[in-house]
């Protein structure tokens, strides 16, 4: 599933390539994926005549901001955005296509159909599922370490799990929370309440940089993810332990071993990522 640094990816290329254009008219082929409203054809009747604005990004949501309505999508496991042109062949999982006065096509095809789209009026969709309970965004200025410890204070999750709560923080997925902890030296299901102030202070330095190295990578591709241009990133060439499971650690030499903490695979090196001494 794309995280925040493949989600971000996404979005700066969507910006390159659909913002001003406007929508002549929306065809819907696959009615699940289209959350709100409830009729695929009042779905595409709202959309009809506007024109893109902006496209920005809240946790792993993609918001496409048009004159006078926000479309809130969700890629989950496969989904991916592609700009056509109208007489390019159709891929068979195409399930939404937005069709440009300009003649091109921003089509959405996802192979395992969990995507999911929302459509609102401007100012209702931050205030409404799924986007009203999510928490704080990691790359942004109000996440300083005094705000990590805040959110992190007193609670007796697994960090690993904490993490990937995206009522806490958004944005962070199975493969940026293994890599964090390892740059951090943390493992994985030590509650979060047992991590010292310093440990908490190297968690915060590892969850920002991992996740900027990323987004400057252009993301990871593993699975199928590429960004809208059909361009994959490079991140996963980066990976000091996620995937590397019977790899040797990168620290230590140990073997990378692989575990499930919350019902996710999870990589960690055993050597360096000690339970935490309570
Ligand atoms: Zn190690």
């Amino acid at each position: 599933m794309p995280e925040l640094p493949e989600v971000e990816t996404v979005k700066r290329t969507l910006n390159v390539l659909i913002k001003g254009k406007q929508i002549e008219y929306v065809t819907v082929r696959l009615a699940r994926i289209i959350q709100r409203p409830d009729d695929i054809q009042a779905f595409a009747n709202m959309l009809a005549g506007h024109s893109v604005v902006n496209v920005e990004r809240r946790g792993k949501f993609l918001r496409i901001v048009l004159d006078g309505l926000v479309l809130v999508s969700h890629l989950r496991m496969e989904g991916r955005y592609g700009l056509f042109q109208k007489n390019d062949p159709l891929d068979k999982h195409t399930h939404v296509i937005f069709h440009f006065t300009d003649g091109t096509e921003l089509r959405y095809t996802d192979v395992r159909q969990f995507g999911t789209m929302h459509l609102f009026q401007p100012g209702e969709d931050l205030r409404l599922p799924p986007l009203n309970k999510l928490g704080q965004e990691p790359l942004e200025p109000a996440f300083t370490p005094e705000r990590f410890k805040e959110i992190v204070a007193g609670k007796s999750t697994k960090i690993k799990s904490l993490l990937l709560n995206q009522e806490y923080v958004v944005g962070i997925g199975n493969i940026y929370v293994d890599e964090s902890l390892h740059r951090a030296g943390i493992h994985p299901e030590d509650s979060a309440k047992v991590l010292s102030g310093e440990q908490l202070d190297n968690l915060y330095e590892a969850i920002v940089s991992t996740l900027t190295e990323a987004v400057n990578a252009g993301g990871s591709s593993v699975k199928s993810y590429v960004n809208g241009q059909g361009e994959s990133g490079s991140y996963q060439d980066q990976h000091l332990i996620y995937g590397r499971k019977d790899q040797p650690c990168v620290s230590c030499g140990t073997m990378i071993e692989k575990t499930v903490v919350g019902g996710r695979g999870t990589h960690y090196c055993p050597n360096c990522q000690r339970p935490t001494a309570i």
